[in-house]
């Protein structure tokens, strides 16, 4: 079976309880990899899982909390002799960043023993291997005008732009929030959901609950946990599942959900 491999679960403030965001798909011994929060190659190993093993890494948007840990996954993958082909799958800008990233941190492709490709995706693109399929959908999370000014001044090399992903596997759908401006980002997308990944930096609980209501869904997984609510697990979980017949989780680190 599938396996939903939560493994950092923590938005944009250290805590001591959770690490960075970021989360994997298992299927068929392989793992799609979403975010890199730092230390996604630690986690991948406490789980008991060989980064090895990594078919594809898909970043949502270029915020610390969702990449940082990039860097030390390719340089792991070089010292422990990966020789197979890595995809690197962003939003616009990621071609760029990922050869930044090579720089800043004296890991050039010319030391590894794999390839690594950068792609970048749009809401036209369809991800599709072994039975596993990903679109990609825009959110509002960096769409506001402050920040389109903040890059015009920068000559455009900031590319202020988040996703959100749709995951259909084994005739399950499953939305991954990314970091949105509110829950609306999502609305287009939750025909049918199986399963909600909802972040839960930018929003409050009450506002979820609405939400989920509103929406009907059916199965919702909150993370990326606000720094302040890092300890609150079931005060998180009661307000925003209150008066709701789904069901909710709080996500933590290191949680395995079969799916
Ligand atoms: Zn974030
Ligand atoms: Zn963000």
């Amino acid at each position: 079976m599938p396996e939903l491999l939560i493994l950092g679960t923590s938005a944009g403030v250290s805590t001591a309880n959770r690490h960075h965001f970021s989360m994997a798909i298992k299927k068929d011994g392989r793992l799609y990899v979403i975010d890199c929060g730092c230390p996604v190659s630690m986690l991948l190993k406490k789980m008991g899982e060989d980064p090895k093993n990594i078919e594809a890494v898909f970043l949502t948007h270029w915020h610390p909390d969702h990449a940082s840990g990039l860097p030390m996954l390719l340089q792991d993958l070089q010292l422990t002799h990966r020789s197979e082909h890595l995809p690197v799958y962003g939003p616009e800008g990621t071609i760029r960043k990922v050869k930044l990233l090579q720089n800043i941190f004296i890991i050039p492709q010319d030391i590894y023993p794999y390839q690594l490709e950068a792609v970048e995706y749009n809401e036209d693109t369809l991800f599709e291997r072994d039975g596993l399929k990903i679109n990609f959908f825009k959110t509002k999370h960096l769409a506001q005008d402050a920040w389109r000014k903040i890059d015009d001044k920068h000559g455009n090399e900031i590319a202020p732009v988040a996703y959100g992903l749709v995951i259909h596997i084994d005739n399950k759908k499953i939305v991954v929030s990314g970091d949105v401006l509110s829950s609306q980002d999502l609305v287009h997308v939750l025909h049918d959901a199986d399963l909600v990944i909802h972040e839960f930096g930018h929003i409050h609980p009450e506002k979820l609950n609405h939400f989920l209501k509103e929406q009907q869904i059916s199965n919702l997984l909150i993370t990326h946990i606000h720094h302040e609510w890092d300890l609150k697990t079931e005060e998180l979980q009661r307000i925003v599942g209150a008066g709701h017949p789904g069901e909710v989780q709080v996500a933590h680190d290191l949680m395995r959900i079969i799916l």
